[in-house]
């Protein structure tokens, strides 16, 4: 079976303890490879390595450092079927979804922090005749970077391509149920030649290789993407170390559809907002909120066309959804579709378990599910699913349903549909979301800030917002 190693040093070795954990393919709820169970032996080694490498690393110019996180970015494009295959296997998405866009933003993400830190640059505030200050942004230190098993590949370089951009040295740790392809990164690095240390990458379990990152002293920052009640965890053990933090958690965003909306383009884009990657997207908009006016209409055609979504084999290329992560996570998504029954939700379409035939017949797949008849303030619209399910419920009036909107716990991002422009300039003010789509949903610069509003996180990554966060401002100030 095969093996996954750590990468420490720029070696791949085995965890000090040479225990391991199982790693299964959620499409055919099966072991099929086996991941370091590390401790914080492996993490005292990583950080060791990172710290040696950081003198060497924070000084060279950063058009050096760029060239190494191009060549990553070039190897991982050379290597996308193989990537985007491995990606779909671990995490049981659709391989096109892996292909079109779990692996291109990966090697997106190292080429646009390779360029962008050639044109980071810091301030200056001149005090007329007597002084002048300048800012200085060194790269802080070793970073951990900590990420979620969603987007396995897209989100942990989404972290480490930053930080190594502004000089820092890494101590990443993927998530344990989704370790390969930043397994396969590791030995992308190695080929392209990235100096030993610079990026350790060390998998494990959260509670023990999580929490040893977020205890270590010699790791002054930490980069987390994961569930709210994590982040708590996290910030709980960094705050009396007084660590810097960036924290992206949960969400429950509104999709809010006006009846004057671009209806076709609406519905399309609800059908992807709502069941890509088996929803198991932080940015799905999983409470939909309708026009009274509009409402049955939407509830129909959307229904239908939900129907109609193919539930298979990740690998086959006419899946639009393939198996949920796992077992665990489908027993999960499950019973919230229960608590909607017994809140008093009418199930429209989909409510269980899909049997794949074939291969994948022992997977682990749930139909895309739609729920209409539930209050806003119930426990299935106001906590995290995280899987195909999503809540349909009627407004009269804007304020409504920003009031609909904003009240869950959550603040991640939201989706607008209309095309009242006054309205939709309105809304975005009044919406307490980190990110706004206004028509369409998903729609990225890198150059933007991301984060959550409330439970959603702290913090924004993203373009020199994540530059600013990886480096630490330090005022000099002359006396003329
Ligand atoms: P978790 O919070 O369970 O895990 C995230 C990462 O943290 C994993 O690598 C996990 O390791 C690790 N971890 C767990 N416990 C600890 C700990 N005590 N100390 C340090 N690290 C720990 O999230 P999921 O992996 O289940 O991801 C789904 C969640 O992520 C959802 O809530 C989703 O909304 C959120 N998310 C947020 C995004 C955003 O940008 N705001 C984007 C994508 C997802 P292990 O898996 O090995 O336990």
């Amino acid at each position: 079976m095969f093996q996954i190693q750590n990468y420490i040093n720029g070696k791949l070795v085995d965890p000090a303890g040479n225990t391991c954990i199982d790693n299964y393919n959620p499409s055919i709820g099966a072991v099929y490879s086996r991941t370091p169970d590390s401790d914080e032996r492996d993490i005292e080694a990583a950080v060791e390595a990172a710290t040696r490498a950081f003198p060497y690393w924070s000084t060279k110019p950063a058009q050096e450092r760029a060239r190494y996180l191009l060549r990553i970015s070039d190897l991982i494009e050379g290597n996308l079927d193989r990537l985007a295959q491995a990606e779909s296997v671990d995490n049981g998405k659709p391989v096109s979804l892996a292909r079109s866009v779990d692996i291109p933003r990966a090697a997106g993400n190292f080429r646009f922090f390779a360029t962008a830190i050639q044109h980071f640059a810091s301030e200056a505030h001149a005090m007329e005749d007597t002084a002048i200050n300048y800012t200085l942004r060194p790269p802080i230190g070793v970073v951990g970077c900590i990420s979620p098993w969603n987007l396995p590949l897209y989100l942990f370089t989404w972290k480490i391509a930053p930080a190594l951009a502004a000089g820092n040295c890494v101590v990443g740790k993927p998530s344990e149920i989704t370790p390969m392809t930043a397994y396969l990164l590791s030995e992308l690095c190695i080929e392209a030649g990235l100096p030993d240390g610079v990026l350790n990458i060390v998998h494990g379990l959260g509670q023990k290789t999580g929490s040893a990152i977020s205890m270590h002293p010699g790791i002054p920052v930490i980069s987390f993407t994961g569930g709210t009640r994590t982040g708590a965890t996290i910030a709980a053990t960094a705050a009396p170390l007084f660590k810097k933090l960036s924290l992206e958690l949960g969400g429950k965003n509104p999709n809010i559809v006006f009846a004057d909306c671009r209806y076709e383009e609406m519905l399309q884009t609800s059908l992807l907002s709502s069941f890509s990657n088996q929803g198991e997207i932080c940015l799905c908009g999983s409470r939909i909120f309708i026009e009274r006016s509009l409402y049955e209409t939407f509830r129909n055609d959307f229904v239908e066309q939900t129907k109609q979504l193919t539930v298979g084999d990740p690998l086959s290329e006419t899946s639009r959804l393939g198996a949920v992560v796992s077992k665990p996570h489908m027993d999960k998504i499950l019973s919230y579709i229960e608590l909607a029954r017994e809140e008093g939700g009418t199930i429209l379409c989909g409510g269980r378990q899909v049997q794949v035939e074939g291969r994948c017949r022992d997977g682990w797949f749930v139909a895309p599910t739609v729920i209409e008849g539930l209050s806003h303030t119930c426990r299935t619209n106001q906590e995290e699913i995280f899987g195909p399910v999503v809540t349909l419920i009627p407004f009269d009036t804007e304020e409504e349903v920003v009031a609909y909107a904003n009240s869950t716990p959550y603040g991640l991002a939201a989706s607008l549909w209309t095309e009242n422009l006054t309205r939709a300039h309105r809304m975005a003010g009044r919406l307490q979301s980190g990110i706004i789509w206004i028509n369409c949903w998903m729609l990225r610069d890198l150059r933007t800030p991301f984060g959550g509003m409330k439970q959603s996180g702290v913090g924004r990554e993203g373009g020199f917002e994540a530059l600013r966060f990886f480096t630490e401002p330090k005022n000099v100030c002359i006396k003329m």
